[in-house]
């Protein structure tokens, strides 16, 4: 089955080719370390995670670069009113921002690069625009003349015509109804304070959009094969490194270009004044599970507006429970052959999963599937017609698809469950052993309190982790 990806540069689903053999370079916009990252940017890195774990599942070899914008208009506004240099300041943003990719167990990119580590880089990059023809200066700073490219709107399919040129914006982040030249680099003033390098270029520092250029392309080449991001950065941001780097190489800059939408909470657009701003670390700071987190903001399709909700939370717990309780029943099922069952079942959900996610990645059709097959497990397990054969089988695949998942990871029946636990399921046994049913029956119900759920089954007795009463 060949994977078919959403190609926001064509506006169609392409069958996807890499450059070469099986190699992927792909190249994902990543944080700016002013603040702590929230919810809708780690939606955005849920989703390259997703892509990129899919890609391997595939067995593609995946080199992925995410750079670290370490400089910009809001970190230096940072460190004016802060009194800190400009790497103390970010300095814990950066350490937040890793903490939560290890958090909701996402994959480390290959390269990390920071801009301030690749200065030389983008001045490089900027001189070689300069010698096409493709810069000017105004009051010290340097911009780029979109109207020298006459491609400009390619991506976001904005006409140049319809733009009015000659409107310079020196800030990173502009209005987006209006196309501009963009500032390259920026003459110090005043205000940067001590941020600021000495370069050919003169004395001063990159815009936003020329990092991304310099160094996608120093550590994947001129060309590669994914560019991914959130659909916000689509226009300027993602226009803006297709015109330096085309203008720069004459080369085509990325043959596929992916981006997730936005994510919404509770239906409305997230915002601080509305009171529904969530950063990663206030969720973890309130008890919410990490991997709830990301089954929920993995689990909507990536081009469909994501609805956050604290329902829709719970309702991830729960999903992910079914997973691990299917997989823990499978370490210790024994019992008939169940006549190719199994076998049909299997085959159903591999073919359901992979063709979902070879569609764009479509998540939601994968999950269904996978949740049809658990039905059908959960069935065939409680008639007692899983051999130990097939339910090691079962659990292979399982493993694989949370390869691509990462939510169910380790499954130990003994390990998770808190001694205090294990000694009331051991008291209850013996009551239940004894015939005392009224002591077992409250013992039961102490289990349940703790979340622990603990049901009779031909097999002896069995747990899962359920909701607490
Ligand atoms: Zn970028």
């Amino acid at each position: 089955m060949a994977l078919v990806l959403f190609n926001t540069l064509s506006r169609r689903k392409e069958e996807f080719t890499p450059l070469v053999n099986n190699q992927v370079r792909m190249y994902t916009c990543g944080p700016t370390v002013y603040d702590y990252a929230h919810i809708g940017n780690y939606r955005a890195y849920v989703f390259e995670d997703l892509l990129r774990r899919y890609l391997k599942y595939k067995g593609y070899q995946v080199t992925q670069v995410m750079n670290v914008t370490d400089v910009d208009d809001k970190s230096i506004a940072g460190v004016r009113k802060t009194g800190q240099s400009l790497d103390d300041y970010t300095a814990k943003y950066k350490k937040a921002f890793f903490d939560g990719l290890d958090t909701l167990r996402i994959e480390r990119a290959e390269h990390y690069p920071e801009a301030t580590k690749h200065i030389d880089d983008m001045v490089a990059l900027i001189q070689r625009l300069q010698e096409k023809g493709f810069v000017y200066e105004a009051e010290g700073n340097l911009y780029y003349r979109i109207s020298s490219f006459p491609e400009y709107g390619k991506l976001s399919h904005m006409k140049l015509d319809e733009l009015k040129c000659g409107v310079r914006v020196k800030s990173d982040e502009y209005e987006k109804e209006q196309a501009s030249d963009f500032a390259l680099w920026k003459a110090w003033e005043e205000q940067d304070g001590e941020v600021y390098w000495e370069t050919p270029l003169g004395k001063g520092r990159p815009g936003w959009h020329i990092e991304c250029s310099a160094m996608s392309m120093k550590y994947l080449g001129e060309t590669f094969d994914i560019h991914t991001g959130g659909v916000d950065n689509m226009f300027p941001h993602h226009e803006n490194e297709i015109a330096q780097s085309e203008a720069a190489t004459g080369k085509k800059f990325v043959n596929y270009w992916l981006h997730n939408e936005h994510l919404l909470v509770e239906g409305k657009k997230m915002a601080k004044k509305l009171g529904n701003f969530h950063t990663l670390r206030d969720l973890l700071k309130h008890g919410y599970d990490p991997i709830a987190i990301r089954y929920l903001l993995l689990s909507t399709h990536y081009r469909q507006q994501l609805n956050f909700t604290f329902e829709g939370l719970d309702a991830a717990k729960s999903a992910i429970e079914r997973l691990r309780n299917v997989t823990r029943r499978l370490k210790d099922a024994n019992g008939k052959e169940s006549r190719g069952k199994v076998t049909s079942a299997l085959h159903a959900v591999q073919t359901g999963f992979g063709c979902a996610m070879d569609d764009d990645l479509n998540v939601s059709v994968a999950l269904g599937a996978l949740f049809d097959f658990v039905r059908d497990l959960n069935a065939l397990l409680d008639a007692g017609i899983v051999s130990k054969k097939e339910a090691d089988s079962v659990y292979a695949i399982m493993q694989k698809f949370d390869v691509v998942l990462g939510v169910i990871g380790e499954v130990e029946q003994e390990e998770s469950l808190p001694k205090e636990a294990k000694d009331l399921i051991q008291k209850r046994e013996e009551a239940r052993k004894a015939k005392n049913w009224a002591v077992a029956d409250a013992l039961r119900t102490k289990l349940r309190e703790m979340g622990v759920v603990v049901e009779d089954t031909p097999q002896g007795v069995r747990w899962r982790l359920g909701k607490k009463d």
